[in-house]
């Protein structure tokens, strides 16, 4: 099958799937506190194969999101199936930017043609059932581990979780994710303004101590309550001058496709990232698509719509018209958000109905 690209020449290579719009967490500023799971979900296998399909066209990482994907019974299962599926070689991987060695980069072209690159799968939690599940994951395949955590005190992160006590959940999922080889172990903050912009050198901290990379992320409208404004977004801009206060940040380079820009701290002891969908878009190089719970394919986190993949297998779509369907939904994927402009149109889910 011919590799994904959409209109404007993306090529299209990770994909996320959400196995559940259930959370265990009812984060402040994600959900309302009042609303539950929207959306139905499909039995694994019905997941599997949509994987399949789009490994075929060229789909090389797979996360694993929701809702709260560890709430999900078979969660590991899933893992073990989707590590038997080897990528398409579909050309190179993505090229690094400022700084990089393009040595290295080449290299890494001819090693990939050469051992068949296993398929990437990584998993966003928040981490409360991490901690005995770590060990399961890894085995069963799972690369590499996202927890989301936005505070380091632990009151603060009962109040933003409306969760007593998981913070200690949180950090032994995160430090039994870092025992098993689940790394490098990324830990996903989002940051409001008033509300835990003062966590940013704290988390510098973290990052060093427990040996994780931190990656700040702006927050986007995608909350249920809807609530959102330029004022309350925490800019990488500010959070690089409040993190330089405790100690300088280097630049290190990323790949296109790569979301957060990195940066070592100056005795090169601790990294951290920040991901600026708002101040610094990046929907120039994006490479994803998305399947919700109820298996509909999304082509922006912005999307108005969704496109029903699994209404295709329902009535009996072979592998080669889903692959014809998801051709046709990827050339509709929209050229970029519009956050905070005039013309904003909120998307038609939000974020944890959709699979962050
Ligand atoms: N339950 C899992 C977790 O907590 O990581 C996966 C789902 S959660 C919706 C995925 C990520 O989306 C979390 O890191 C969360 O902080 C982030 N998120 C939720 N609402 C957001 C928003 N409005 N802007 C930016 N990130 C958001």
């Amino acid at each position: 099958m011919a590799a994904l690209h959409d209109k404007f020449g993306r090529a299209i290579t990770d994909l996320r799937i959400s196995v559940t719009d259930r959370c265990n967490y009812k984060c402040v500023y994600c959900r309302t506190g009042n609303e539950g799971a929207l959306y139905g979900d499909l039995p694994f296998g019905e997941y599997l194969r949509m994987a399949r399909v789009l490994i075929g066209m060229g789909i090389r990482k797979i996360r694993l999101t929701g809702g709260e994907p560890l709430l999900r019974k078979g969660v590991v299962e899933f893992v073990r199936e989707l590590a038997k599926l080897k990528p398409a070689i579909h050309g190179a991987p993505d090229a690094p930017v400022r700084g990089g060695q393009i040595g290295s980069w080449a290299d890494e072209v001819v090693r990939r043609s050469e051992t068949g690159e296993p398929l990437d799968i990584a998993l966003t939690t928040n981490g409360h059932m991490l901690a005995d599940l770590a060990q399961p994951l890894k085995d069963a395949g799972l690369t590499r581990v996202t927890v989301s955590m936005d505070a380091v005190d632990p009151d603060r992160f009962a109040r933003i979780t409306r969760v007593p006590s998981g913070f200690d959940n949180v950090l032994a999922g995160i430090r039994a994710a870092r025992r098993v080889g689940l790394g490098p172990v990324k830990v996903n903050c989002v940051l409001l303004r008033g509300f835990n912009e003062d966590q940013i050198i704290p988390f510098g901290m973290f990052a060093r101590e427990e040996d994780v990379v931190v990656r700040f992320i702006e927050f986007m409208p995608l909350g249920e309550d809807r609530v959102w404004s330029p004022a309350t977004v925490v800019t990488l801009d500010e959070i690089l001058a409040r993190m330089g206060e405790y100690r300088p940040l280097t630049e290190i380079p990323h790949a296109h496709s790569e979301t957060a820009r990195r940066y070592r701290f100056d005795d090169g002891i601790g990294e951290i990232g920040i991901i600026a969908p708002v101040s610094h878009p990046f929907c120039g190089h994006c490479s994803r698509i998305r399947i919700t719970s109820d298996g509909k394919i999304r082509t922006c986190l912005f999307s108005v719509w969704d496109h029903d993949l699994h209404a295709q297998m329902r009535r009996g779509a072979s592998d080669e018209e889903l692959a014809e369907f998801i051709r046709g939904v990827v050339e509709k994927k929209e050229e970029r958000h519009h956050i905070g402009e005039p013309d904003f149109v909120p998307a038609s889910r939000t974020m944890v109905h959709i699979g962050g």
